[in-house]
């Protein structure tokens, strides 16, 4: 039997577990791993959260899968809770990250084609983005690494680079569709849009007529303290593309859009035969009772800015290791003076598991659940890490 079948396109690390719980993983012998990774900000409420596990059971022992020819009433409880919870009147679900920004830009698209402007189809993207890995996701993210030996990538994108507001104005044309931008850039080093950029850009859209979709596929679901990142900046989209924390761990995506920007996905325009599978569904309504909860909401609040305290403590001290510390909520990024993977090697050696992200930053994205214990261990962990790195370096001549 072949050992490894497996693809190698991950980078992995020589850990596998055995057992989770709460914010820790185990391994076969018993090692316990403080998780700030969280299955890259999936596993919003951790292992076996009681009512998921409950949510899921219940529903395996009942239909697992019917397909998208019938009604589905599970699918429009979901629907109906989170357009209640946002700005949004109408939902696809999907499967993934991926496939709900590639619903989001068909969904802009057919939009001013069921207007009668075909021609309106371009996107205009930011420069460090990641919008996940289909052929026009990469497109639509234009990192060249991504990119290459693909073939010509997908058209209809442009790529502004950095925040600016009259850039932004001066590349919208007639052939614009819409704007797309992650409220806090995730794969791209936590990267926070500013509020005012995002708010300008509510207002170029609304000039010129074109939609603005956000990909909340990260920053979403409590993620930085709000339900929604662009709330912070009160903000409203026309279409926003949500997955990962949504299932806490379930596969899932969905595509939400106001009404208007709906329009044009009617019958035959758009399918997914996952999409909205039954599993899902259950696990998805008992993940966003929980985390759109107000208690819960200011839960999260308390406890980044606890955490935050103690990276900026820590940021102070070893200064010679820590740059500087970005993002909002739990969603966060240690700006490493050094390399992020030697950061990240000597966190996992000080048994506390993070996410690597852009060149020069680890990201710190536990699950929403953390409490005082687990800042304690964050905070022991990150200690030990910088200390060894500090021996390191002191030992090199
Ligand atoms: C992870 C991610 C995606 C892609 O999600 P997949 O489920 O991996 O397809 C898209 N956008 C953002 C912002 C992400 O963080």
């Amino acid at each position: 039997m072949t050992l490894n079948a497996i693809m190698p396109t991950y980078r992995r690390a020589p850990l596998a577990f055995a057992k989770g719980q709460g914010a820790w993983l185990m391994t076969e012998d018993g090692t316990l791993y403080l998780d700030f990774a969280a299955g890259v900000a999936v596993n919003v409420l951790g292992y076996r959260h009681p009512a998921l596990v409950a949510a899921l059971c219940a529903q395996a022992d009942n239909i697992w899968h019917i397909s998208n020819l019938y009604t589905v009433p599970q699918q429009q409880h979901l629907a109906a809770k989170l357009t209640e919870l946002s700005f949004a009147e109408q939902v696809f679900f999907c499967n993934s990250g991926a496939e709900a920004v590639e619903g989001a830009i068909k969904t802009a698209r057919k939009y001013h084609a069921s207007k009668g402007d075909e021609e309106r189809y371009e996107i205009i993207c930011f420069r460090g983005a990641f919008h996940g890995r289909t052929l026009t996701a990469l497109a639509a993210a234009g990192n060249e690494a991504h990119l290459a030996g693909y073939g010509p990538p997908a058209p209809g994108f442009i790529h502004i680079d950095g925040f600016h507001l009259d850039q932004v104005e001066a590349a919208i044309g007639s052939a614009t569709a819409a704007i797309l931008i992650e409220p806090i850039q995730g794969e791209g080093g936590i990267v926070c849009v500013p509020d005012e950029f995002l708010i300008g850009l509510r207002r170029l859209c609304d000039t010129h007529g074109v939609l603005l979709i956000l990909d909340e596929v990260q920053s979403g679901m409590g993620r930085t303290g709000k339900l929604f990142a662009h709330e912070w900046a009160a903000v409203r989209p026309d279409i926003m593309a949500v997955a990962k924390g949504l299932g806490g761990g379930f596969p899932i995506g969905a595509v939400l859009a106001n009404k208007e920007a709906a329009c044009g996905m009617t019958v035959g325009t758009h399918g997914s035969t996952y999409g909205g599978n039954l599993l899902a569904m259950a696990v998805g309504a008992t993940v966003l009772d929980i985390v759109a909860d107000a208690d819960f909401l200011a839960h999260v609040n308390q406890t980044a800015q606890a955490l935050r305290e103690k990276l900026d403590e820590l940021a102070s001290n070893y200064g010679d290791i820590i740059q500087a510390i970005h993002g909002r909520g739990l969603m966060l990024g240690v700006q490493c003076v050094g390399n992020n993977m030697d950061f990240m090697v000597a966190l996992r050696d000080a048994h506390m598991l993070t996410v690597a992200a852009s060149n020069s930053v680890v990201r710190l994205l536990p699950p929403l659940i953390i409490g005082e214990k687990e800042i304690a261990a964050a905070y022991t962990a990150l200690q030990t890490a910088c200390d060894s790195l500090r021996a390191q370096q002191a030992r090199v001549p």
